[in-house]
């Protein structure tokens, strides 16, 4: 296997896929080189590139569509610039009189310590990247501290954010690695990819694409998570985005985020109260009613809470979530139990393109067709139901 060389006159011409400068330990050193595949070449959007970077407006720069993309499809797989930690273990330690000095103190030394790490790896990126990773810093506001750490700052409160998801379990947003510290727990032993290009996507609270860390290929890869027209704004999601509008807000400052105005579900003050109502409600699973419809209601009557629910994560943008899957397999599966196949298949459709872009693979194939269904359990399961037999069935 080959490795990209130390040479401090390496361009990145030189090595498809570009690398990266990393500031971690041994311990993730030896992880990274011991996952199976490393270092296997990023992947190429089939189709070939599908975006450019531009003008955002007040957002600055952003990233959009030069063609259709559809929900599912690859956009970039980038190997990132610089990864380091988020907040070191092990790393660096102070070892002033702390006691003596103030948290305002204590902050900056820590910044200043760690901003003189960040550094070594900085120094030995590729004058390419050197220039990209500072014209980034300028496109954001930081904090005072150290210019290099200050950039990265904004990186690490992203992943902080992306954790309180994690725990909330509502989705995973922000460029975390898959790696940690041995040990570690919570913030610090983690660690943080700092991209070139991705860099450049905006946030939505209704975001239109996913990323996900990849150490295999050592990139951060962005899916469409819906259908996205030509010249339209690529946008992931910076903070959970079944937060409510103020929880957004308080993730979104550090960013220079003062008022998110990417959709009416954050401009709209009306809009945005239902918005929140909604984003507190889908988490509560759905759980349809053990007894028969009552006579003369329509058959899948009692799955209306179902449908309803993923029309109102389709008007959020949050087809990228646990919940859209979630109700969408709900959904399937109680069509294929009435035998309703089209509507089954409708949904399985709806569900297709999500389904790649999270799991990085197509839906199982007996979702596209009508054999597909009616080989299904609960096809079956319904089946047993019309010749009068008792069914208990979960649609769970
Ligand atoms: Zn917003």
């Amino acid at each position: 296997m080959d490795y990209p060389p130390d040479a401090v006159d390496a361009k990145l011409v030189d090595i498809p896929g570009g690398w990266t400068e990393c500031f971690i330990t041994g311990h993730v050193k030896r992880l990274i080189y011991d996952t199976p595949g490393f270092a296997r070449p990023p992947l190429s959007p089939p189709n070939g590139r599908s975006y450019r970077i531009g003008s955002a407006c007040s957002k600055g720069l952003g990233m959009f569509a030069t063609r259709v993309i559809r929900a599912g499809d690859l956009i970039l797989d980038e190997r990132p610039m610089m990864v380091c930690t988020v907040s070191s273990s092990k790393t660096f330690r102070v070892t002033l009189e702390v006691a003596k000095l103030s948290d305002e103190q204590r902050r900056q030394i820590v910044l200043h310590e760690w901003g003189k790490h960040i550094k070594l790896a900085f120094d030995r990126m590729p004058s390419e990247n050197q220039k990209a990773f500072m014209e980034q810093f300028n496109s954001h506001e930081h904090d005072g501290s150290d210019e290099i750490a200050g950039y990265i700052l904004f990186v690490h409160q992203h992943y902080l954010y992306s954790l309180i998801d994690i725990t909330r379990r509502v989705g995973t947003n922000g460029l975390m690695c898959d790696l940690q510290d041995k040990g570690a727990t919570g913030f610090k032993g983690r660690y943080t990819a700092i991209c070139k290009d991705i860099s450049r996507i905006n946030h939505c609270c209704g975001p239109n694409a996913t990323w996900k860390w990849h150490t295999d290929t050592f990139t951060v890869r962005i899916t469409a998570t819906r259908d996205i027209g030509i010249g339209e704004e690529i946008t992931i999601a910076y903070c959970g985005p079944l937060l409510s509008a103020a929880e957004r807000a308080m993730c979104l400052a550090p960013y220079g985020i003062l008022h998110c105005k990417c959709s009416p579900s954050c401009s709209d003050e009306a809009r945005s109260k239902i918005a929140d109502e909604r984003r507190a409600r889908f988490p509560i699973l759905l759980i349809p009613p053990a007894d028969p419809p009552k006579s003369g209601e329509p058959e899948d009557a009692w799955v209306q809470p179902a449908v309803q629910r993923l029309q109102e994560l389709e008007e959020e943008g949050l087809e990228g979530t646990f919940y859209f899957t979630q109700t969408s397999f709900q959904l399937i599966n109680v069509y294929s139990f009435l035998h309703d196949v089209n509507k089954a298949l409708w949904y399985a459709n709806k569900l297709k393109g999500v389904w790649k872009a999270l799991e990085g693979k197509d839906l199982d194939a007996a979702y596209s067709s009508e054999e597909g269904i009616k080989g299904s359990y609960f096809y079956s399961a319904g089946e047993t139901r019309k010749k009068g037999m008792p069914v208990k069935v979960s649609f769970i």
